[in-house]
């Protein structure tokens, strides 16, 4: 497990700052009637007006700069032409390369009117992250993180979808640790200043269990529930978590916007087949 020097961890925020304005650049376009390609070509060009690379293009061979998962959609999803629609629960999730750095982040959002229900798993999938990011401190344990959000899935009564986690990031985009988002406190390396984690819960409204299109990419739930995912990019600091996918002076707060971002790890990665990963 890395860890980074204050100048490096600038190279990580840099790299963030892209993710961030690609999410929010994604997220305003995000419409019904509007294709997931699409929104795919607005973040790849995002990303290199401001220098970077799309650091899932390519990966493992994904083909795309991000990934959309609609709906039932867990995490991986490929950008397509049909078009969003009204109702249409819809994650990105965005990589960037800056300078040799790697950013990694994940939102969700819904197109329109959706039920309590729908709107509940949102909320408590990025309450889940804000609990994670909140234990990623000097003092804890890496399965702390795992356990915050694994209690915040428990809490709303939300199912957490095990085959997919976080993961170290810094000079490539999934480092060690493979950081899952279920398990017990107090295990793992101990977190310490100069760490960088991006940390992604990924909740289901059903049972946990996912399948893989034969895209080899998709991954949904095995039961059709709907899904929700939200990622940060955090550097662990003596101060506590910083969120170096949402720098001050970039856009706005946690709050006011739907964060939802995570991709790709050895679990999560848009990357390799479920299978493989964690
Ligand atoms: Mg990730």
């Amino acid at each position: 497990m890395h860890r980074r020097s204050p100048s490096e961890i600038d190279g990580i925020r840099a790299a963030c700052a892209v993710v961030h304005q690609v999410q929010s650049a994604v997220e305003a376009a995000a419409s019904p009637g509007v294709s997931t390609l699409s929104l795919d070509e607005l973040a790849e060009a995002t990303i290199r007006d401001r220098g970077g690379e799309p650091a899932f293009k390519g990966y493992h061979g994904f083909p795309a700069s991000i990934c959309a998962s609609v709906n039932d959609e867990a995490v991986h999803g490929l950008p397509r032409t049909e078009p969003l629609e009204e109702g249409d629960l819809l994650c990105v999730d965005v990589g960037v390369q800056l300078d040799g750095w790697f950013g990694d982040g994940a939102f969700t959002i819904v197109l329109g009117h959706v039920d309590r229900r729908v709107r509940g798993l949102v909320d408590t999938t990025r309450a889940a992250l804000e609990s994670g990011v909140a234990a990623a401190r000097p003092g804890n344990r890496l399965s702390d993180i795992s356990h915050a959000i694994e209690s915040a899935a428990a809490a709303g009564g939300v199912s957490v979808i095990r085959e997919f986690g976080g993961h170290g990031i810094g000079r490539h985009l999934h480092e060690d640790p493979h950081l899952p988002n279920h398990g017990p406190p107090g295990r793992g390396p101990h977190l310490r200043a100069g760490h960088v984690l991006a940390i992604e819960p990924i909740f289901s409204l059903g049972q946990p269990g996912i399948v893989v299109d034969e895209d080899g990419w998709t991954a949904r739930t095995r039961d059709g529930s709907l899904a929700a995912h939200f990622e940060h990019t955090v550097a662990v600091t003596e101060d506590g978590p910083s969120l170096l996918t949402l720098s001050p002076g970039i856009a706005d707060t946690a709050d006011s916007r739907p964060v939802c971002n995570q991709p790709p790890e050895r679990a999560e990665a848009p990357p390799e087949k479920a299978e493989d990963r964690g």
